[in-house]
């Protein structure tokens, strides 16, 4: 592999939650042969006090604790660099999709930076980070799941990690659409068949058949993939394919 790795730097309190997902499967593979390099960063390393304190009471009372400024800006400044997009994860932010994880593929250095309890001092925010996101529209106890989400998402769009059985040329959302229903042997389970067409042998008709089922599977459950598509210009304005119900 001649391509730099992709370097991540989680920051958290829990860097080794991380270990279980990294090791196994398509990123251990990928970290192997040098396509991305993950570290977890200890914001504890980063503290000055013999308690090792990450956290404090919010200023105008109220429940929980909120993540300590210092020791966060003190992390990211031992491993920012001049191109690197420093992510805060946060259910605030902007919503995590295959576009904005094809647009993170393509950056040489990613910093997440991995909230816990009521999350992250303000001034974090407003000072430090380059992106702010989100994985979805609920409430995780700490910010290393979303940030592993990002990353196996994102390591499986660098060019030479998945092989040819693992390609994710045709799935879901890389042409605005969802994937067609896949089969595999057996052809008949428990009564239960598979379409004529794909034991057909007919490349043509296959591909015609997938195109069709891939179009009508997203009108019928993501609608919204349609007229996103239109929006991002992947369709003509008023194609018939971008038609919403
Ligand atoms: N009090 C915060 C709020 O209401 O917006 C939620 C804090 S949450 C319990 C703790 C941390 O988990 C957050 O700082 C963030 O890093 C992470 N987190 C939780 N849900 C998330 C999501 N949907 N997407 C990204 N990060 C999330």
């Amino acid at each position: 592999m001649d391509a730099k790795p992709l370097r991540m730097d989680v920051v958290t309190i829990f860097p080794h939650m991380l270990d279980g997902i990294l090791g196994e499967s398509i990123l251990k593979r990928a970290e192997a042969a040098g396509y991305i390099q993950v570290r977890g960063i200890d914001l504890r390393d980063f503290t000055t006090d013999v308690h090792r304190t990450t956290d404090d009471r919010p200023y105008g009372g109220g429940p929980g604790m909120v993540m300590k400024p210092e020791p966060i800006f003190k992390a990211v400044a031992s491993v920012r660099e001049k191109r690197s997009r420093v992510i805060l994860m946060s259910p605030q932010g902007r919503v995590f999709n295959q576009a904005v994880a094809r647009e993170l593929a393509a950056e040489e250095h990613l910093v997440f930076i991995c909230g816990h309890y009521e999350g992250v001092d303000e001034r974090v925010r407003e000072a430090l980070v380059t992106d702010e996101i989100s994985i979805g529209d609920y409430v995780l106890t700490n910010g290393v799941l979303p940030a592993a989400v990002v990353i196996d998402a994102v390591t499986r769009l660098i060019p030479g990690v998945l092989g040819h059985d693992e390609s994710a040329v045709d799935e879901s959302f890389s042409h605005g659409k969802l994937e067609y229903p896949q089969y595999t042997r057996p052809a008949v389970y428990e009564g239960m068949t598979v379409p004529d067409v794909l034991l057909s042998g007919h490349h043509g008709q296959v591909r015609e058949w997938r195109q069709q089922q891939a179009r009508e599977r997203t009108q019928q459950r993501r609608p919204d993939l349609l007229t996103d598509e239109r929006r991002e210009g992947i369709l003509p304005t008023g194609s018939k394919q971008g038609r919403s119900a």
